[in-house]
């Protein structure tokens, strides 16, 4: 998670009768990077910036919207790459969509190398003009097709290999 998840609902749930409806607005949340309280009024720990997200909260809604939208887009995976963040940078979003994503973009460079998936962020931004998530997506689907088709050839050059010569002693 690269976000903390606030909800007052839940809060109200474990207070059960101690919970004061009428000072909903007071309660808080507690950072889980560094213990700092993070209030309803922000949308990060003022301490180490980690992102936090309130649920039935109306002071958090006025400020910053939808709770829902706002996890959906704090969600995702950091990339690991050197193209996996030239991607996400060019395509102006923060995360792969999931884990799964950024471990397969992370095999194709492996792969492919650098020049190869430098192309395919170039072909969908540049030449397709495609931004945000849709490049991401888009890139996503070049890289594992390339990788698909590399991954043949190599079958196909793969030839049994040639008898091994009995190494003759020399003294
Ligand atoms: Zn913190």
């Amino acid at each position: 998670m690269n976000y903390d998840r606030f909800d007052i609902k839940a809060i109200a749930e474990e207070l059960d009768g101690h919970f004061n409806k009428y000072d909903m607005d007071s309660y808080t949340g507690q950072c889980s990077q560094c213990g700092n309280f993070v209030s309803q009024s922000e949308d990060c720990c003022a301490e180490c910036k980690r992102p936090g997200v309130w649920f039935n909260s109306k002071i958090w809604r006025d400020l910053y919207g939808n709770p829902t939208s706002a996890a959906r887009e704090l969600s995702g995976e950091l990339p690991t790459t050197a193209t996996g963040l030239l991607l996400l940078k060019r395509a102006g979003v923060r995360f792969f969509p999931s884990v799964a994503e950024e471990r397969q973009w992370a095999r194709d460079e492996n792969t492919l190398g650098y020049v190869t998936m430098e192309d395919v962020i170039k072909y969908v931004v540049d030449t397709k003009k495609r931004r945000g998530r849709a490049a991401v997506n888009h890139a996503l689907n070049l890289a594992n097709s390339k990788y698909k088709q590399y991954k043949a050839e190599q079958k196909d050059l793969e030839v049994t290999p040639a008898e091994e010569t009995p190494t003759t002693e020399m003294w």
